[in-house]
């Protein structure tokens, strides 16, 4: 039976990465018609923060990766929160030590920094410091835990030979033993590191694959030493390559594109959302760029997974996104995108589903709306040389020219209306005898303050209505 967990960290937020890993985990569940585990990875005490386990279920709630167990639906594996898992690692910890894969440890932090570094490496990366406590019996170390010494339960690794593990994604790996570190795996104040509590939670809770960041791969021989020790049957390890961006920049939380809810704040779709992240490290084998959560669950693959990194490329994201705001009905897009007029449009008599009309097919991403619509509600100072256009054939004079007759043209016009206002211009156009965009470019550009408006000339002037097109016309002939 396929059972994978996704077992996040609680930050306070869901990166970008670690959503990739729970979505693959997700993913591969529903593929196989196996399970999916949440677990929450809280041992590190210092790095807890108010409110973040709320976090992590909010965005699995949002995106619609639903868990099968975990803490807050329950399971046969529970619990399923590692802060409430204590007496258990403390019980396989002693078992470990009892097995010989571990000892205990009671030198201080300072002092194994001091002696590593003071000994450092050998020229094959081994590590020269010898831990003096992997030689005192189990005995009397637990005579002096009795008495009430502190103690940290490290990981005792053969001096000799090699570890071997297959992963899925990077193929077989081999390393010597003696480049692994003694790594603490019961913590003094009797909480587990990840080192440790990844291999026992992962069994206890019958994972079958473990999915999770490449940043882990280089430890995972260090766990296969810790299941060979108990005894357990090694999961089906699959390592993820990083996310990256241009020039082999991370994903960063200042620059605001690491996580989800960076980019749900940005009026990004969680379906695109979903459907971009799944395509960061996970090919389909098709041309198919477009997919459902449930196309998803139904294709992916572990064969489809690559390990060079994948490349954040922000572009394709907002093409992404803007296929799925075309998707949408009109009227929810009009409801998402009030908000966004409202920053910038405070003028009553301005028909936003109009402009709904013309942003619906031209939105990438909602954050972009408010720059490309301000216009609608005020003129920007702009510069007349933006009449000036080569291809549309309009010059300072020509441009003024057709501006003060289009003026002319709408000035007495009763039937404000698109197809009024456009055969008023028609009608113009063909008595000037010019081509379109010499009277359509310098109306659009005097009324509106820019090039690049979305919709053209008669769409605006339409929205704008009569007084104010007339008022931005005869502004832009002084
Ligand atoms: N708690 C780890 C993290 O948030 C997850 C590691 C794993 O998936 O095993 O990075």
């Amino acid at each position: 039976d396929v059972r994978t967990r996704f077992a996040p960290s609680p930050t306070g937020y869901m990166h970008i990465g670690n959503l990739r890993t729970g979505l693959y985990a997700y993913l591969l569940a529903k593929k196989n018609n196996g399970k999916f585990i949440l677990r929450i990875e809280d041992t590190d005490q210092e790095r807890l923060v108010e409110g973040a386990v709320d976090v992590i279920y909010n965005v699995l709630k949002l995106t619609g990766l639903k868990h099968d167990e975990g803490p807050d639906i329950g399971g046969d594996y529970g619990p399923y929160v590692q802060s409430q898992r204590k007496s258990i690692y403390k019980e396989y910890a002693e078992k470990l030590v009892d097995l010989g894969g571990a000892y205990y440890c009671f030198c201080s932090k300072e002092q194994i920094a001091e002696a590593r570094g003071k000994h450092g490496l050998t020229k094959e990366g081994a590590f020269k410091y010898d831990d003096p406590c992997r030689y005192v019996s189990i005995d009397e170390a637990r005579k002096r835990i009795e008495n009430g010494e502190a103690y940290v339960v490290r990981q005792r690794i053969p001096k000799t030979g090699a570890t071997a593990f297959e992963d899925a994604v990077f193929g077989s790996i081999t390393v010597d033993n003696n480049t692994l570190d003694e790594n603490v795996l019961l913590k003094s104040d009797g909480l587990p590191t990840y080192n440790f509590a990844n291999v026992v939670d992962d069994h206890l809770m019958n994972i079958s694959h473990v999915m999770r960041g490449v940043e882990y791969l280089s430890s995972t021989p260090k766990y296969n030493l810790l299941y060979n020790a108990f005894g357990w049957e090694i999961p089906t390890y699959i390592h993820l390559p990083h996310i990256i961006k241009e020039g082999g920049k991370k994903l960063s939380k200042r620059e605001g594109d690491a996580s989800f809810e960076d980019f749900y704040k940005k009026g990004y779709l969680i379906e695109a959302i979903i459907n971009y992240i799944a395509l960061l490290g996970w090919n389909p084998g098709t041309d198919q760029e477009i997919f459902s959560l449930k196309e998803l669950e139904e294709q992916f693959g572990i064969d489809g997974l690559s390990k060079s990194s994948a490349m954040f490329d922000v572009k394709k994201l907002n093409w992404m996104n803007s296929e799925y705001i075309k998707k949408m009905d009109i009227a929810d897009f009009h409801k998402m995108a009030l908000p966004y007029y409202e920053k910038v449009i405070t003028n009553k008599n301005i028909d936003l589903l109009k402009i709904s009309a013309l942003m619906h097919t031209r939105t990438d991403v909602f954050n972009n709306i408010p720059e490309n619509i301000d216009f609608f509600d005020s003129l920007p100072d702009y510069d007349i040389n933006m009449y000036v256009h080569k291809k549309m054939k309009t010059d300072l004079e020509n441009s003024l020219e057709y501006l003060k007759a289009s003026y002319d043209a709408l000035k007495d016009l009763s039937d404000w209306t698109e197809e009024g206002i456009d055969n008023a211009l028609k009608a113009l156009i063909e008595k000037l005898g010019v081509k379109n965009g010499q009277v359509l470019w310098p109306v659009r550009t005097a009324i509106s303050g820019k090039q690049m408006t979305p919709g053209g000339a008669i769409e605006i002037a339409d929205i704008l209505g009569k007084e104010e097109t007339l008022k931005r016309m005869q502004m832009g002939i002084k």
